[in-house]
């Protein structure tokens, strides 16, 4: 039996994890990838992208998605690379968040009005958790 241990709204982002949790030696797959990406608007309705491990390596799968999903598997793969990892530009902090400009939002409606197919929006902006400062990121 297969256990979902986790969900996306892009199916690239539910490989990733996929191949995440293969380089961790388990046997994960994808689910629902192929429906969403030939109807993307029935996504929010499927539930998202699966992405199943066997039961027996459900609690690991977790584990390692959990590590991937709060950030701490980037900041590792900064340290070993030497990257500084992403932080606000007015106090350094890295506690932000991120959310896509309104003009991509609006056009990513109109797509749908009149192409009946939308795209996902790439968070392009981040707001500091702790001075509120906003910025254009990278
Ligand atoms: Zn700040």
């Amino acid at each position: 039996m297969t256990i979902t241990v986790a969900r996306y709204f892009e199916p690239s982002e539910a490989h990733v994890v996929r191949a995440l949790l293969e380089s961790a030696g388990l046997q994960a797959t994808v689910a629902d990838d192929q429906l969403v990406t030939a109807n993307y608007p029935l996504t929010g309705a499927m539930g998202g992208v699966r992405v199943q491990v066997p039961a027996g390596q459900a609690d690991e799968a977790r584990a390692l998605v959990a590590a991937y999903a709060n950030g701490e598997l980037e900041r590792e793969l900064e340290e070993t690379v030497g990257e500084s990892p992403e932080a606000c530009p007015a106090c350094g902090s890295a506690r932000f968040s991120t959310r896509a400009p309104a003009t991509g939002k609006l056009l990513a409606v109109a797509v749908w009005l009149f192409g009946a197919a939308t795209f996902p929006l790439r968070g392009s902006r981040g707001e500091c958790a702790d001075c509120g400062h906003r910025w254009v990121r990278g």
